[in-house]
């Protein structure tokens, strides 16, 4: 089997033994091939960030399984975790989280600088993240100087900064205007296409989700 992610059997709840205890996943399944860019679409509430979080390695399930690239994550120790998280996964928010001090070019580079790559190459794939989602002459900007278009695609580059085979995004563009929204929504879509990885995106944005290879949504703690 060829997944790169593999959700089994995923359940969590919080509050347990408490009156106001919540079961929020229910045996929710969830497989993605190399190369599959999946959409995850949910009402608020559903559960959808508590997913990407346990798919990303944020959190740990109550039971269920994890595998990415094949190994049980909820297995490993804590530490093997976290170079997992480092090393395998890409992460985008709805807001950008761009480090505010630093130039969209540094954003990119002190990922690579803190998993041990040489500077001079760090800087030459950042210049290259940036050059394929249009923003190099943006490089030596702070993102305060960046509209929220380019912010975001800073941000997309940044999760890619250290080569993931794995990229999770929560409504990456629902930050922006619905014109801009397109147009970066579709940027992104061409740096996971030309990057060749595994992504699982959500949206409440169904024009978008249809621009994905597939479709699932959340509904009572599971995927269907
Ligand atoms: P979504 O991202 O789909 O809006 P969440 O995963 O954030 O949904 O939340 C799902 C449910 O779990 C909600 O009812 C939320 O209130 C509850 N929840 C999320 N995180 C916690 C927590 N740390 N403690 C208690 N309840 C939580």
């Amino acid at each position: 089997m060829n997944n790169v992610l593999q959700l089994s059997g995923l359940t969590k709840g919080y509050n347990h033994g408490k009156p106001n205890e919540v079961s929020v996943l229910q045996g929710a399944d969830l497989s993605a091939a190399r190369g599959e860019v999946v959409a995850l679409v949910a009402p608020s509430g559903a559960g959808k960030s508590t997913l990407l979080h346990i798919a990303g390695l944020l959190d740990l399930p109550d039971a269920g399984s994890v595998q990415i690239n094949g190994t049980d994550m909820t297995r490993l120790s804590d530490r093997k975790r976290t170079a997992a998280r480092r090393n395998d996964i890409g992460f985008i928010y709805q807001f950008h989280h761009l480090l505010p001090e630093f130039s969209a070019l540094e954003n990119i580079v002190l990922p690579q600088l803190a998993n041990g790559v040489d500077p001079g190459a760090a800087e030459t794939y950042a210049r290259d993240l940036l050059g394929r989602v249009g923003v190099e002459t943006r490089a030596d900007h702070r993102p305060a100087a960046l509209s929220g278009g380019e912010q975001q695609r800073v941000a997309f580059c940044r999760a890619l900064a250290n080569r993931p085979s794995l990229l999770l995004a929560d409504e990456p563009t629902g930050n922006l205007d619905p014109s801009t929204s397109d147009r970066v929504f579709g940027t992104l879509m061409d740096l996971v296409r030309d990057t060749g990885l595994t992504a699982v995106i959500a949206t409440h944005n169904l024009d978008l989700a249809a621009r994905m290879d597939r479709t699932l949504r959340l509904v009572d703690g599971q995927l269907t």
